[in-house]
């Protein structure tokens, strides 16, 4: 059901945002309001009854389906965002995309020990952005309850770059 809405309505568009990579266009999928709904429940169902203080949400197509999914588990949200754009002192850490090299930040005060945090992104690639969160979050006290993703690229083993024991769940594994 879930697979079917996201084989309809995320494309691939080959080539972009560089030659020989094949870019998940989430696009469609926002437009429609029945699958964005869909998608947030599917997104947030499994972790119902974990604990989980708030979703991380990871710049920026992270923004999206993290606020639909802390709307839908009733939590807040937290942003980690690309350099210089957090007003406030922040924690930073460096991370490899599968197109390029970037930083992450988030606020100092966004984490304490009694946070336990889910982290939000559309696509699960090489990890190294969702590693990159995985380490701001340490640094900032906070506990990892895990990763939710639309869709993951499994060929490209983003897991293993994820800390060992975290729960990771996609709606669809490619
Ligand atoms: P990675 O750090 O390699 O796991 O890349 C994950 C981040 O890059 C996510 O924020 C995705 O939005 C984006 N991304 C990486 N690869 C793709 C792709 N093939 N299609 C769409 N987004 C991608």
């Amino acid at each position: 059901m879930i697979e079917e809405t996201l084989d309809r309505l995320m494309r691939d568009v080959p080539d972009f945002p560089k030659p020989g990579i094949v870019f998940k266009d989430i696009t469609p999928l926002l437009a429609d309001a029945s699958a964005l709904r869909e998608v947030a429940q599917a997104m947030a169902a499994p972790w119902r009854d974990r604990g989980v203080t708030h979703v991380v949400g990871v710049e920026s197509r992270g923004f999206l389906f993290g606020t639909a999914v802390a709307m839908e588990l009733g939590v807040g949200l937290i942003l980690v965002r690309k350099p210089g754009k957090l007003p406030c002192p922040t924690y930073s850490a460096d991370y490899t995309l599968e197109y390029g090299t970037d930083r992450l930040e988030i606020h100092q005060d966004a984490l304490d020990s009694g946070s336990n945090v889910v982290v939000v992104d559309d696509v699960l690639a090489t990890g190294g952005t969702a590693g990159a969160v995985a380490e701001l979050i340490a640094q900032g006290g906070g506990q990892l309850a895990g990763f939710g993703f639309l869709l993951e690229l499994g060929f490209l083993a983003g897991r293993e770059k994820l800390p060992s024991g975290a729960a990771v769940e996609s709606l669809k594994i490619l």
